[in-house]
């Protein structure tokens, strides 16, 4: 008989794990506690504008081509590559750095401030790339089924990279550039990982090869929950049942397999197979009560930063800004030092601005901008309470509204503010953390919550927190090795 599968949540991890099981034969049904589809990677309707909730832009976009390659399907959305990646602006100077693939290109953004950029750059590249190359499929896109099965395998990759664990991301920039301004913009996308590039290792360097040179940046034509969209069509080709508005907040085993997830209002859930796309760590204290996962156990895990967005919509159109852009202060160390453990907000915030609108007008009525700001701020273990989230959101504009030439307080038509609380609750996203789970070496590989349940055999995990990681072309390879293990221990019929 046909082996029935439920899944718990719509993220994409969820929902890709349910593309590729349902196109293998499994009869899939997914149970999401919000009204749509996505989990993170969503979307909202308000006043004529639609924003993104999440997401914006990824790496890797060949990781969406293998999803749909691997069911047979042409891709049904449509990529597009983000040239210039994104830009930064940084307080106290008047350049805008646009950030190229192209490294001549790139090489003018720092005319002055570093000699040899373009050289320097494809030196360091290199040592990026190979470290990529040497560690994709050693440990990036690999089940491991115990400690030493992972360690066995950091043992294959080439011992040269071995220096590279014992530096900071911070120091391997250094190695390569004197600018400051090189070397912070370069070290942006360690924040991602749940750490500052002062503590976390120069291995991850290898993120900046990815971007600026593997495969660049993508996002989507018409916007982001276009994936979402188009996964929807294909898994309503194949019959897979959706049920929205459904917390699952107990489950049932026994003889070592789970045998049904029940939810808020009762209703019950039995399968075959069970996959997990809440949090992988924070699922297994809840619902398991497994000794290691309970809060304070949780509490003491590293995670990545909690997410404080605010999505605008605002009158006119604002020239000084592009799609993708970053605003930085001018006291880098001192921030990354304290934006993880201040309990306050902070006063001079980083921020993230994405304006959809610059190419998808769509997304906003004529003559208007939809702006999405993101500031990554503590999480809730460290600041509980955000009753003061006005004065953020005030702090943010203004200097949004200062460096961009634009009154933007005055042009608001639309206005919405999730604080981490309000990301907490949405999506069951433990203590806020945005992209769950940090990334330090002790919760990698199999140090991370395994995508394979410790004691029943029939239940696996898929998304953020558990393998490989987090970030959507992450967990769409989340999604693969979760099909990969499920196909060997349980087939389709
Ligand atoms: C503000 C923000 C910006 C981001 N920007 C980017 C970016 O630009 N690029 C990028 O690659 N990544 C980005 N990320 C990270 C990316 O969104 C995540 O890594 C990815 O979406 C995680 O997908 P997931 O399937 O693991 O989890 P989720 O999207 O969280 O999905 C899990 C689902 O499970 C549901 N659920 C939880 N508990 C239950 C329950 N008990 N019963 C039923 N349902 C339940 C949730 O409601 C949710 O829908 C960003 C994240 C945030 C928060």
């Amino acid at each position: 008989m046909t082996k029935s599968v439920v899944i718990i949540g719509a993220g994409l991890g969820g929902l890709s794990t349910a593309l590729r099981l349902s196109y293998k034969g499994y009869k899939v049904t997914i149970v999401e506690k919000q009204s749509t589809p996505g989990g993170r990677l969503n979307i909202l309707k308000q006043d004529g504008f639609t924003f993104d909730i999440g997401p914006s832009f990824f790496s890797m976009g060949y990781e969406f081509k293998e999803l749909f390659q691997s069911i047979g399907e042409p891709i049904p959305f449509e990529l597009n590559e983000l040239d210039p990646l994104y830009t930064v602006n940084i307080a106290g100077s008047d350049r805008v750095f646009k950030i190229y693939k192209d490294l001549a290109k790139l090489a003018e953004e720092f005319r002055g401030l570093e000699d040899d950029f373009e050289a320097k750059a494809k030196k360091y590249l290199l040592g990026a790339k190979e470290i990529f190359h040497d560690t994709e499929y050693r440990i990036i896109k690999k089940n491991f089924n115990s400690i030493l099965h992972f360690l066995a395998s950091m043992a294959t990759v080439p011992v040269k990279h071995l220096p590279k664990m014992f530096r900071t991301f911070w120091e391997e920039l250094e190695r390569h550039f004197d600018s400051e301004e090189v070397k912070i913009i370069f070290s942006l996308v360690a924040f991602f990982l749940g750490a500052t590039p002062f503590n976390t290792p120069s291995v991850y360097n290898l993120l900046n090869y990815t971007e600026l040179q593997h495969d660049g940046y993508w996002n989507v034509k018409g916007g982001m929950y276009k994936i979402v969209d188009g996964i929807l069509g294909l898994l309503e080709k194949k019959g897979v049942e959706i049920k929205l508005n459904t917390e699952i907040v107990r489950v049932e085993q026994s003889n070592g397999a789970m045998k049904t997830a029940v939810s808020a209002t009762g209703e019950r859930f039995d399968a075959d197979l069970f996959v997990v796309n809440a949090d992988a760590a924070w699922f297994r204290g809840k619902f398991l009560n497994r000794p290691k996962f309970t809060p304070a156990k949780l509490d003491k895990l590293e995670w990545t930063l909690a997410p404080f967005t605010i999505y605008l919509g605002v009158k006119g159109k604002i020239d000084g800004i592009q799609h993708h852009n970053y605003f930085l202060g001018n006291n880098f160390r001192a921030y990354a030092d304290t934006i993880f453990r201040s309990s306050v907000a902070p006063e001079k915030p980083y921020y993230y601005v994405n304006v959809a609108s610059k190419s998808n007008p769509e997304c906003a009525p004529e003559g208007c901008e939809n702006l999405f700001i993101l500031c990554p701020v503590p999480d809730l273990r460290v600041k509980p309470d955000w009753s003061d989230a006005d004065k953020l959101v005030n702090e943010i504009l203004e200097d949004l509204g200062e460096r961009v030439g634009f009154d933007i307080k005055n042009n608001i038509i639309t206005k919405v503010v999730y604080t981490p609380n309000e990301w907490e609750k949405m999506f069951n996203l433990y203590r806020g953390s945005g992209l769950g789970l940090a990334h330090g070496l002790n919760q990698i590989g199999a140090f991370r919550p395994s995508n394979k349940d410790e004691k029943l055999n029939n239940l696996y995990y898929v998304g953020a927190s558990t393998t490989p990681g987090t970030g959507l072309p992450i967990v769409v390879i989340g999604s693969k090795l979760i099909t990969e293990r499920i196909e060997n221990e349980h087939s389709a019929v």
